[in-house]
């Protein structure tokens, strides 16, 4: 049993709690136990109707959009400050959600979401356009303007951080939201929908309704009243919902899956590089769109790193992820668990060598897995060439830069990549030449909302964070005025 209070688990529409339409509910299970510790509303076309009007009527009604960026700026700055004010409760939902060790919900999801709501908050006041020199006698500016009514769909595995790298930009913006999280993890969603009103952001302007993909996904995704779609989850639904949107002419943002090479010279430290090619595949139970799974080493450091990580993963505390030394969590669910054993049976019977790990662990009826490391794999193993999405690791060695980029470069994904030398000039030289929206140089996942973040190729489009991420939640507007 929980220790703590989950409530309401009710939709959030137009400011008020309410239960769905025809009162359906759907279980949300703590993955540390497998057992059901609450339910929450589930929402239907109607509800999700309901929502859409309301944030509709709040963006006409001018009561987001007419403040100025500085007084949106404050409230959001405000919505900063509770979420550190209510960190604890935060970090145990976010937590008992997803599985994720408490101690990583403190570190990394309640502090990144309350620095991204600071960030947006300054953004809001910088929403300035520009003054065009022109021929014409005649004064050209632009102006930046909201686009309206923002669906926010987002995944299973960061609930927080990538609710509030959609609602962030969209509310300093002047945009209204309705958010559907993923439906196996809502608590924090409906959560800051309380902290968001509370800070002062008025009724209608955020709505969360939590229901399934396709049938409250979809029907937000087809709704005539929304202006623009911010997706992130899998390459698959990505491009369903690409596609739907592209028919109505709906502007979208597409932060997809990943599946990121972590290159390792023979003149890398390899003391250092050991912890970041942990982190980069064990962060989350690798569910972590840009962790690093895919290992690329240089022929002479090959058998010797090899070893390092079969000595050291081991060692890597799995376990519940209330106990403040637990590195791995659970899986977030069953089905994400099977996934990594079909693949590490995949493995298997494609000639890889499981060097540590390979296996479920039996903890208190939980999802955990055993961190994972197998080497011998051809680079066209579907284990190599997709994305596994836990904790697994596979090791590849090779013998020239060229042959480095080119196996780095080689699957459908390209939204983050790394690079592990001490030779500057070959990092910039081989950074230059990555398919990847980010390159991280001798360290892992160093991710802050001042540096914009997406995808390439099958991983997206659009860049979450930084001034880019505003630039996507409005349109420019441009007034010439004669002078005639
Ligand atoms: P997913 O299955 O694609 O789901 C993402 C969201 O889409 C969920 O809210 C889901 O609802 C919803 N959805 C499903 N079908 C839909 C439909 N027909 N119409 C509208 N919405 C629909 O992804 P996931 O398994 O939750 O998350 C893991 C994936 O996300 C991985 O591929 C990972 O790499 C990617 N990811 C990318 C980033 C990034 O920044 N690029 C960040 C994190 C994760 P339900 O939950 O109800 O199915």
């Amino acid at each position: 049993m929980t220790t703590f209070e989950i409530e309401p688990g009710r939709l959030f529409v137009g400011g008020q709690w309410r239960e769905a339409a025809d009162g359906a509910r759907t279980e949300v299970v703590d993955p540390s136990r497998g057992a059901v510790v609450t339910t929450v509303a589930e929402a239907g076309a109607a509800d999700v109707d309901a929502a859409v009007r309301a944030a509709r009527e709040a963006f006409d009604s001018g009561t987001w959009s007419g403040l100025s960026g500085r007084e949106r700026g404050r409230i959001l700055h405000r919505v900063a400050e509770l979420i550190r004010e209510n960190a604890d409760e935060l970090a145990r939902l976010e937590s008992l959600d997803v599985g994720k060790p408490i101690s990583l919900c403190h570190a990394v999801d309640i502090t990144n979401a309350a620095n991204d709501y600071e960030h947006f908050a300054a953004l809001a006041h910088s929403l300035d356009g520009a003054v065009r020199d022109t021929p014409m006698n005649a004064l050209a500016y632009t102006r930046r303007e909201p686009i309206g009514v923002v669906a926010a769909i987002t995944p299973f595995n960061f609930p927080l951080i990538l609710a509030g790298s959609k609602i962030g930009p969209a509310l300093a913006a002047g945009n209204t939201v309705v958010h559907k999280p993923a439906d196996e993890t809502p608590l924090s969603a409906l959560r800051m929908a309380r902290l968001l009103q509370e800070a002062g952001v008025p009724d209608g302007v955020v709505n969360v309704v939590t229901g399934s993909g396709p049938v409250a996904g979809e029907a937000l995704l087809r709704h005539r009243g929304i202006d623009k779609v911010a997706f992130t989850g899998s390459t698959a639904i990505g491009r369903h919902v690409a596609a739907v949107a592209g028919e109505a002419l709906k502007p979208v943002t597409m932060e997809l899956g990943g599946n990121a090479a972590h290159v390792v010279f023979e003149d890398a430290d390899l003391e250092k590089a050991v912890g970041a090619i942990i982190k980069a595949f064990v962060f989350n139970t690798g569910q972590f769109c840009m962790g690093g799974p895919r290992l690329l080493v240089a022929r002479p450091v090959y058998s010797t790193l090899l070893g390092i990580l079969g000595d050291a993963v081991p060692g890597v505390p799995v376990g519940d992820p209330r106990n403040p030394e637990t590195v791995v969590g659970p899986m977030a669910g069953e089905k994400h668990r099977k996934k990594v054993e079909e693949y590490v049976d995949l493995a298997r019977k494609e000639g890889g060598r499981i060097v540590c790990g390979g296996e479920r662990l039996d903890l208190d009826g939980g999802y955990y897995y055993r961190p994972t490391v197998i080497a011998d794999l051809s680079n066209d193993s579907r284990v190599i060439q997709e994305e596994i999405f836990g904790p697994v690791l596979t090791v590849q060695p090779f013998d020239t830069e060229e042959e480095a980029i080119e196996l780095a470069n080689s699957t459908p994904y390209g939204l983050a990549s790394g690079i592990q030398t001490q030779n500057l000039a070959r990092a910039h030289r081989i950074a230059d030449r990555l398919q990847a929206g980010i390159v991280w140089i001798n360290d892992w996942a160093m991710l802050d909302p001042a540096v914009p973040f997406g995808g390439v190729k099958d991983s997206g489009f659009g860049r979450e964070y930084g001034p880019e991420a505003l630039a996507a939640y409005t349109k420019v507007k441009s007034v010439v005025v004669s002078l005639d």
